[in-house]
């Protein structure tokens, strides 16, 4: 059979409704500034769907660092893998920055948050080892446990009970093997919000002798007193042994990092094979990501107008009724019952009648019957934006709860 024979028939999770999706659903073009609002087919909408939380993507000070960066550099400087020619002090001052902010002895840049944390624990465990991580993870993380040659256990999401069952057995089996055991889990789960229990894991930590890894894309910059992530948010930053972010959500840039005890680090950077044979993350990212960082120690009034944007919206939210599950974040999961049908077709009515543009959650990602809107709030948005989004939503509510989606001409 032609390997290429079945392309055409997946037609993604949206299936039949995939008439819908491309360019509208899926693949949008939001256009103009980064901005809460933006044009989507021309018309202004309210964008809740942009990973910019400190909404420092279009500040003027950012801007300019990103511009005279360019000038200054390029885009292709330096030239080669860091371990080769593509070094520089200014690659190594983000570090010690970074390691300093999140209180870690040291450490080490990423090019891409993807391949990055595929990286972080492809190399730092072999088939002796087993891996133990939590059942929500992203997809970065599970692509780096696939590489993985030996065993891993996953428990349900956040669940300690069974997580301490998976540990038991991960113990019984490195004993045989003579290997140890990695915990996987995020600092805050990027649909749910839900921060990851690392107050209870961390508590297991001397009894089953594990190294925990934590990614905190979406804790970086927004969670903890000083925004270094949900570690610090729940106490237990010290007992993270490997902090890993990417600087593509508060930091509102490319790259990503991981840091960690010095001799952990050093290690890494001799065996991660992303970075080792791929060119270091260019001077304008660095840069950038070192006027992103000082933006994020030295002005806290950011954060804080998050946590605003953050408390208006789901406060608003419970307060007509809606279920915004357990989030603990700024991530904010509007949890609605519906078909995928009528996920389509109600994301249609939003975007075009009520001006709103959200991600729209579907199965696979959430069990069948389930729609979550996604909103994401960033220092940007306004409280007035907040209250057009509840009037909007209470109005889509309605007519999902009526039956309007399954009985409209807007169904397929
Ligand atoms: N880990 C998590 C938890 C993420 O949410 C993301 C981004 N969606 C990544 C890793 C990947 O980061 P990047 O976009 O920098 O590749």
């Amino acid at each position: 059979m032609d390997i290429f024979e079945k392309l055409h028939t997946n037609l993604g999770p949206l299936g039949k409704h995939s008439d819908l999706s491309e360019g509208y659903f899926m693949f949008p073009k939001l256009e103009g500034e980064i901005a809460p609002r933006m044009k989507f087919k021309g018309k202004e909408v309210l964008t809740w769907s942009l990973n910019n939380y400190l909404g420092l993507a279009n500040h003027p000070e950012i801007r300019k660092a990103d511009e005279v960066a360019a000038s200054k550099w390029g885009a292709a400087y330096p030239m080669g893998a860091r371990m080769m020619s593509g070094n520089t002090d200014t690659h190594e001052q983000l570090e010690n920055e970074l390691a300093t902010f999140v209180g870690k002895e040291k450490a080490y840049l990423l090019n891409y948050g993807y391949q990055g944390i595929m990286s972080v624990i492809d190399s730092l465990v072999d088939r002796k080892d087993v891996i133990v991580y939590d059942s929500e993870c992203h997809a970065s993380i599970i692509d780096g446990l696939r590489m993985h040659m030996g065993k891993r256990f996953v428990y349900p999401h956040n669940d300690m009970e069974s997580f301490e069952k998976q540990l038991v057995r991960a113990e019984k089996l490195t004993n045989e093997t003579g290997g140890g055991i990695l915990v996987v889990t995020e600092g805050v789960f990027g649909m749910t919000g839900n921060m990851g229990d690392l107050k209870g894991i961390v508590k297991l930590k001397d009894k089953y002798q594990f190294r925990l890894v934590v990614d905190d894309a979406h804790g970086f910059g927004t969670m903890g007193p000083t925004g270094a992530g949900a570690g610090e948010a729940q106490g237990v930053q010290d007992q993270v042994d490997l902090y890993f972010s990417t600087f593509a959500k508060s930091m509102a840039g490319i790259g990503a990092f991981v840091a960690g005890d010095a001799n952990v680090v050093h290690y890494l950077k001799y065996n991660m094979r992303s970075q080792i044979f791929a060119k270091a993350l260019p001077m304008i990212f660095v840069e950038g990501a070192l006027k992103r960082l000082e933006m994020i120690r030295e002005n806290p009034e950011h954060k804080e107008k998050l946590w605003k944007v953050v408390n208006a919206l789901q406060n608003g939210l419970k307060e007509k009724g809606f279920s915004i599950g357990t989030t603990a974040t700024p991530v904010t999961p509007v949890v609605l019952n519906g078909t995928v049908g009528e996920a389509a077709t109600l994301s249609k009515d939003l975007r075009e009648n009520y001006n709103i543009f959200c991600s729209v959650v579907i199965y696979p990602v959430v069990p069948k019957g389930m729609i979550i809107l996604r909103l994401i709030p960033t220092a940007s948005h306004t409280l007035e934006d907040v209250s057009e989004t509840i009037t909007a939503f209470e109005a889509i509510k309605d007519k999902l709860t009526s039956g309007y989606y399954k009985t409209t001409e807007l169904a397929t």
